[in-house]
Order: C-alpha cells, then sequence, then structure tokens
C-alpha cells in the first residue's frame, strides 16, 4: 500500500486544500496511508471542471451507444485490476477480502448494465394534431454530485457514477473519510478509456465541510446521497436552496417476517447474508427477525449456530468465500453497536449469544443474537449497522405487518412462508421499496431500490435510476 493518496480533479491527481486524513486499517487499529483532503476550493474546481466539460457538449454529442461502450469499458478495467482494488479495500474497510472482490465484482456490473442501455434513454413522439409535430428527449441534468458512505464504497460509486455517465453527465464524486483510498480505480479506468478531463472527479474530504460544500455548491445540478439520515436530511436541505433534485438512499431498520411454515433450512442462509455479510454494515441488512411464536425457539436457536460458526478476524487472511466475518469499520462504529446491545440488555432483551467486544485488536464484534426484544426498544427502532439481529415474536399475521411497519424508516423487508397468497398479502402491505420473498437480497443490479419513510427518496438500481440523472425537455413543433 503506498503511503499517500491524492485526490482526482480535472485529470490530475492533486493535493488538499486542508492537508491529510490518517486512513486505518480496522482490523488491526494502525495507521494505513494517508489521503489527500478537500476543502471548499477544491470542491469549486472540481465542479467547476465538470460544468466545463457538461456545456462544450462533447458528452451528450456522442452518440449513446458510443457512451455506453466506454461505460462498459470502465467495467472490465475493474475487473482486471480487481486483486489490487480488492486489497486495497479490504485493508481500509475491514471485510474479508473475498467480500473485497465480490464487491469490485458488484462494482463492475453496475458499468456493465447501464452501459448496455446507454442507447435506450429514449423520448417519445405525441400526437398533436394535423399540423404538429411534437417529441421529447431526455436531456443529463448536466453536474452531478455523488456522495458516497464508507461501507461499500466501490459498489456505492460505481451505482451512481456508472448511471450519471451513461446519460450524459459530468461527476463529482465525494468519497468517504474512513475507506477514500480503493476509490482511485474509477479516476484511473475514467482514464483509460478516453473520458475527457473533468468528466470524473474523485475527491475525500469532510463531509461538513467538503460534502456540504458540494451539495450547496450552484453548479451542481442533481445530487445523489447514499448515508444516514441526518446526513440526507442536511443535504436535501441544501438542495432544496438551490432548487435541484436529489435522490436520497438512506439507513433501514428492515424486518423478516418469518411464517409458521417457513422453510428454515434455507432461512439459515439468509441469516448468515442477511445480518452478517460485511459484519452487518448493510442499509438493506435483515436487522430484525420477526418469527412466528410457534418457530421462535427453534430460529433463536439456529441464528445462534451460525453466529457461533463464523470465524470472525482479519479480512486480508480471510481469502475464501465461507463462515468468516471481517471487522467492522472503525473502533467509534463498533463501541457504538456494543453500546446499544448493552442498552438493549438494559431494557430487558436478552443475548442469546455475542454482544461483545473481542479481546483482539481491531473493531471485532462478536456476531449477536438478540432476543426477547420488543418492538419499542431503541434496538428495534434505530439502525445498529453492526452484525446485531434482533428476533422479536408475533402471533398473528397483522401483528407481524404492524412491528415490520413500526419504525421511522423503510428500505427492505422479507417474508418467508410456503403460502404464495400470505406472501403476496404481505409484500403488499409492508411499508419498503424493495420485498424479498424468501430470500434476503434476492434480486440485483436490475432491480430498482430505495426507500420509505426515512429510508429516503428516488431509486437507484434498475431502469427506475436512469431517470434521475435525466430531465426531460419537450419540443412543439408549428408545420407549415
Ligand atoms: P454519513 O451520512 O455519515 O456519511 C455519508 C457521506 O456523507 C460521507 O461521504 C460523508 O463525508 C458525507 N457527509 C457527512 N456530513 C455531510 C454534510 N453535512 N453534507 C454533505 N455530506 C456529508 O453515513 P455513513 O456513516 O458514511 O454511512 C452509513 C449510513 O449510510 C447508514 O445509515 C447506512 O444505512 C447508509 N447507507 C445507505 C445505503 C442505501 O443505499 N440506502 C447504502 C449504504 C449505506
Amino acid at each position: 500500500m503506498k503511503d499517500y493518496w491524492q485526490n482526482y480533479i480535472d485529470g490530475r491527481w492533486v493535493d488538499g486544500g486542508v492537508g491529510r486524513v490518517d486512513v486505518f486499517n480496522p482490523g488491526t487499529g494502525e495507521k494505513l496511508t494517508e489521503h489527500a483532503l478537500a476543502d471548499e476550493a477544491d470542491v469549486d474546481r472540481a465542479v467547476q471542471a465538470a460544468k466545463r466539460v457538461h456545456a462544450s457538449g462533447v458528452l451528450t454529442a456522442m452518440r449513446p451507444i458510443e457512451r455506453g461502450r466506454m461505460v462498459q469499458a470502465m467495467g472490465r478495467y475493474l475487473i482486471d485490476n480487481i486483486h489490487e482494488i480488492a486489497r486495497t479495500l479490504c485493508l481500509e474497510q475491514g471485510k474479508p477480502l473475498w467480500e473485497a472482490e465480490r464487491e469490485v465484482r458488484g462494482a463492475a456490473l453496475y458499468f456493465e448494465y447501464y452501459g448496455n442501455q446507454a442507447s435506450t434513454v429514449e423520448g417519445r413522439s405525441i400526437p398533436l394534431g394535423e399540423g404538429y409535430f411534437d417529441f421529447t428527449e431526455n436531456e443529463p441534468y448536466g453536474v452531478s454530485a455523488q456522495i458516497i458512505p464508507w461501507n461499500f464504497p466501490l459498489e456505492m460509486t460505481a451505482r451512481s457514477l456508472s448511471a450519471g455517465l451513461t446519460t450524459g453527465n459530468a461527476c463529482v464524486v465525494k468519497t468517504p473519510e474512513l475507506t477514500p483510498c480503493s476509490n482511485w480505480v474509477f479516476a484511473d479506468a475514467a482514464r483509460a478509456v478516453g473520458w475527457p478531463d473533468g468528466a470524473v472527479n474523485l475527491l475525500c474530504g469532510w463531509g461538513h465541510q467538503a460534502g456540504a460544500a458540494l451539495s450547496a455548491h450552484r453548479d451542481v445540478n442533481q445530487i445523489v446521497f447514499t448515508g444516514s439520515v441526518r446526513t440526507g436530511i442536511a443535504i436535501a436541505t441544501a438542495a432544496a436552496s438551490n432548487v435541484v433534485p436529489c435522490v436520497l438512499e438512506l439507513g433501514g431498520k428492515s424486518a423478516a417476517i418469518v411464517h409458521d411454515d417457513a422453510d428454515l433450512d434455507a432461512f439459515e442462509n439468509d441469516i448468515r447474508w442477511g445480518i452478517y455479510l460485511n459484519a452487518g454494515q448493510v442499509c438493506s441488512a435483515m436487522s430484525r427477525v420477526i418469527v412466528h411464536e410457534s418457530r421462535h425457539d427453534e430460529v433463536v436457536e439456529r441464528a445462534v449456530n451460525i453466529a457461533k460458526s463464523l470465524s470472525v478476524g482479519l479480512g486480508i487472511e480471510r481469502t475464501e468465500a465461507g463462515a468468516n466475518m471481517g471487522s467492522m469499520v472503525s473502533d467509534a462504529q463498533r463501541d457504538r453497536a456494543a453500546g446499544m446491545v448493552a442498552e438493549a440488555e438494559a431494557q430487558g432483551a436478552q443475548l442469546a449469544t455475542g454482544g461483545r467486544k473481542m479481546n483482539i485488536p481491531g473493531a471485532f464484534l462478536e456476531p449477536t443474537v438478540l432476543h426477547h426484544v420488543s418492538p419499542d426498544m431503541t434496538v428495534a427502532q434505530d439502525e445498529v449497522f453492526g452484525p446485531v439481529m434482533s428476533v422479536m415474536k408475533f402471533r398473528d399475521e397483522a401483528e407481524a405487518i404492524e412491528i415490520a411497519n413500526g419504525t421511522q424508516y423503510g428500505l427492505v423487508g422479507g417474508v418467508f412462508t410456503r403460502d404464495l397468497d400470505r406472501a403476496t398479502r404481505s409484500a403488499r402491505q409492508i411499508r419498503a421499496g424493495q420485498i424479498f420473498v424468501n430470500q434476503w437480497f434476492a434480486g440485483g443490479v436490475e432491480t430498482p431500490f430505495g426507500g420509505y419513510g426515512k429510508s429516503g427518496y428516488g431509486r437507484e438500481k434498475g431502469r427506475e435510476a436512469l431517470w434521475n440523472y435525466v430531465q426531460t425537455k419537450n419540443v412543439a413543433i408549428r408545420l407549415g
């Protein structure tokens, strides 16, 4: 790992006006490297570069299929460099190396998927009777600002950048302070495939400084934010001041409803991935399991077995997909999660397993299962963002739905049952943007993703996301 990483503005690697931030390896607690920190002037330079590229018309003049080819080539660049990128991501974020490799593949998939659709962003012709010819076009907003969280820094940047470029926007990405380094690859990829300088800018800076400056910048035309509710509100407020649209992908407290006829052998796999992937630092994590009282004890027992089966330790040593988990992203995040577990115990919840900091260096929390959780407890209401699953009981379907819908969030939800009628009914009643039936995380880059309630608005992924990056222009022609 090199000892200093710069920002990428207008086609050049540059230092930051604020200096540098230390980046740590959360698996060891040791300093890993340093990264440039942007100030307001750096943000302005990046936005002006993007504005210049947009105004030049070079991106919109391209035939979309050509633009799409370049987007797809960026995805291939990621795959060609997968080992180097995954290693950087693993070291700065703490996830197992194989999960980091999976994230690189996931990031590449966004470029493949959206690049493939560049020529499908079509307008339509609207009949106005004799004497008129009317058509619509979907034009890029211009400068797209994209603010990224630390949990999946590659996939989150790829998700917005690929759709932004596909539709002909110039992009300014604010990378997360804790995990900024792996994003280097998007600059290298942009250069390698031939985007003009200024079409892709990447800068790391403090959220309250560079992030705030970017979201309030008058020359930003559209904002995509992925992160916490608190920051989302600040960004939506800034966007409103400039009357620009924003997409908010915020947190979640997502629930799986497990009915009495659920296939619990299969559900073990959902526990494994739903709450212990990325050490639970997943916005759509299965952080609540609401299980029919007749199957409660069995679910808790199976969850405990899954949690105990995981080998927890240094991400870089966990090279093979399997029963293992890395560290959390920082001691502060780990301590916050452990604190929420302790608070839950004080409120009457019981630890079925885990819940404690591990007695080794690094930001490790034991894979945790809490039961005897009631819906009003903090741990059942607020996002833990760690490997902590809360199990609750229900007696009838109406109660299950009430508990599932009883938080401020609404990102995803799940129903586990063999009864298709029941599954469909529940899917319609759960207030969330994505519902998984009999497999947590079913879906992919092709399926629209986004929140109800305080989980945000707008959709990323799927065809729907493309419309966030364009605005419709109608052209009505009076014929002679
Ligand atoms: P965060 O809100 O603290 O930070 C996210 C980004 O916003 C960072 O780049 C940060 O520097 C920046 N930021 C902070 N303050 C800002 C401000 N005032 N103005 C502009 N930018 C600012 O979130 P986090 O802790 O990095 O990420 C965890 C959160 O992200 C969780 O709540 C999680 O659920 C959510 N998340 C959501 C999704 C989704 O798709 N819905 C995906 C991943 C993470």
